[in-house]
């Protein structure tokens, strides 16, 4: 496919009971009915209202016991849980898209059906503890497709049921605006704007609840939005450019993954990747990214899922440990830099790698990165706790008593030092969290740095809890202070990306 008709679907909102806005421009508005039959609306007014008017559904669960890129793969995981127990029910499902030819997006998830998100909570722990499946493999997620309920949509004097409205843009130009766009949803510091957006806006039920509003776009609109915008002129042309491929081919890795069944590929915000339309498209495009259009990363026909994370702390964490399932060729752990480490998932190790700055890329002690980039600590950061802070914290975080903490224990620690199944010992409880995210999570007011850490204690109690901690995020793929600091030695595009992404192949969709 001509990287000029790739088009990406971007939820804009989802599960909202009420969704207003306005067309500026020529657009064609068109509404489709419950029997299928669609008109063309025709108004003078700009302004548009839709309201959800149907009773809500419930949703329902299941545990994915995988992410395979293989059905046959997928499918063998599956029979031998179901060997396990009689009551096991289950599934092999596809998610993410096929853009064709040799370069197909498409995964298989193995999935035992959970029913509502209280009964998979207790299955997924039941899962973890009794049975011999990869505890880190396993997760909830949301079944079934969205509905086709139908909502009220209203523009000037025509208002109508509908089950879905299409806004195509009759001229290039003509933006439309939303109202109420959250920013940073769940974060502290989330807020709403109004935002305007190019391309296509159609409005359709929610899986489960509420209305949805999708933004269909030409993906290269669509990554100057979000991944140029974030860049700065003072960052060097070699790791702007490779920046822009790793996006670009996550994207394509991505779609109908982390939203599957939800009728857009990937959502506005950072959980896929922050994306604000008009307001963050950049002025001016240097002529080095300019020339990486259309430019993906490829392995064995795929587009890769070019994950990448602001500090790897020194040493890059592997696929697997972070989201389960299988490893990638390409996402095998690496010092960021010409040096050695001891194996540091053994604990004793941890203690003598966060003591000594190794000589990394990343190090932000020997290599001049711009000014933004310094107002935290990225490389290795600090956290202190009094006992009852960090028992407030935990038990508030996940919802469970467990009394005055008495230890933080890592149980397994993956390839880069990530901490990824932590135990809690408390008073009255004892419990385990599973994944780095999740740790990350249970740790820290918002979000800890990363989960590559050790614990110091002082006092009896303990009373105090001091993490010494390596790195910003899940450490996977490419290292952002570490791909600048090699530009800024002089390494190209080619050569950052051989390094974080070994055993790809760059590829030019034309
Ligand atoms: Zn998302
Ligand atoms: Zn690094």
């Amino acid at each position: 496919m001509p990287i000029s008709e790739i088009q990406v679907d971007i939820g804009l909102l989802w599960n909202e009971t009420e969704i207003t806005g306005e067309l500026v421009g020529d657009f064609e508005i068109r509404t489709t009915d419950t029997s299928g039959k669609s008109v063309c609306l025709e108004s003078i007014s700009r302004d548009f209202h839709a309201r959800a008017i149907f009773p809500r559904k419930e949703l329902t669960f299941g545990i994915r016991l995988q992410e395979s890129l293989s059905h046959k793969r997928a499918r063998e995981v599956l029979t031998n849980a179901l060997a396990v127990s009689q009551s096991f029910k289950g599934e092999v499902v596809e998610a993410g898209v096929s853009w064709g030819e040799g370069l197909d997006g498409r995964v298989w998830w193995p999935i035992l059906q959970a029913g509502s998100l209280h009964d998979a909570e207790e299955f997924l722990d039941e899962l973890r503890s009794k049975t011999s499946l990869e505890p880190l493999s396993l997760s909830i997620v949301t079944m079934g497709e969205r509905n086709d309920a139908p909502f009220e949509f209203a523009i000037g004097v025509e208002k109508r049921e509908a089950t879905r409205v299409s806004c195509v843009p009759r001229r290039q130009d003509s933006p439309f605006y939303l109202h109420d766009i959250p920013i940073g949803r769940g974060f502290h510091w989330e807020r709403h704007e109004r935002l305007s957006y190019r391309g296509e806006l159609h409005l359709f039920a929610s899986r489960g609840d509420g209305l949805t509003a999708m933004n269909r776009i030409p993906l290269e609109t669509y990554i100057r939005s979000t991944v140029f915008s974030e860049m700065g002129p003072d960052l060097p042309d070699a790791f702007l450019a490779a920046q822009a491929v790793a996006a670009r081919s996550t994207v394509l890795a991505t779609a109908n993954r982390h939203h599957r069944g939800e009728g857009f590929h990937l959502c506005n915000d950072d959980h896929c990747q922050c994306y604000q339309g008009v307001l963050r498209e950049p002025q001016v495009i240097s002529p080095a990214l300019g020339e990486t259009e259309g430019e993906i990363l490829v392995s064995n026909g795929r587009p890769v899922d070019a994950r990448y994370a602001k500090c790897c702390g020194g040493v890059s964490e592997t696929y697997e440990a972070v989201w389960g399932g299988e490893g990638h060729p390409y996402f095998i752990s690496r010092p960021c830099g010409e040096f050695e480490t001891a194996d540091l998932t053994q604990e004793q190790n941890m203690q003598e790698f966060l003591s000594q700055r190794a000589p990394a890329f990343c190090n932000d002690e020997l290599h001049a990165y711009p000014e933004r980039w310094r107002e935290e600590s990225y490389f290795r950061w600090q956290r202190e706790y009094n006992a009852s802070e960090l028992q407030t914290l935990i038990e508030a975080k996940v919802g469970i008593e467990v009394g005055t903490v008495r230890e933080l224990r890592p149980i397994k620690r993956g390839a880069s030092g990530r901490i990824l199944i932590l135990e809690i010992v408390g008073s009255k409880q004892t419990l385990r969290i599973y994944r780095e995210l999740e740790i990350r999570r249970v740790l820290f007011l918002s979000h800890l740095p990363s989960s590559c850490f050790i614990v110091e204690t002082e006092g009896k109690g303990p009373d105090k809890f001091r993490l010494i901690g390596a790195g910003w995020g899940h450490g996977v793929g490419l290292c952002q202070l570490g791909a600048a600091a090699m530009a800024h030695k002089g390494r190209s595009k080619q050569r950052i990306l051989e390094h974080y992404y070994p055993e790809t192949k760059l590829f030019s969709i034309t």
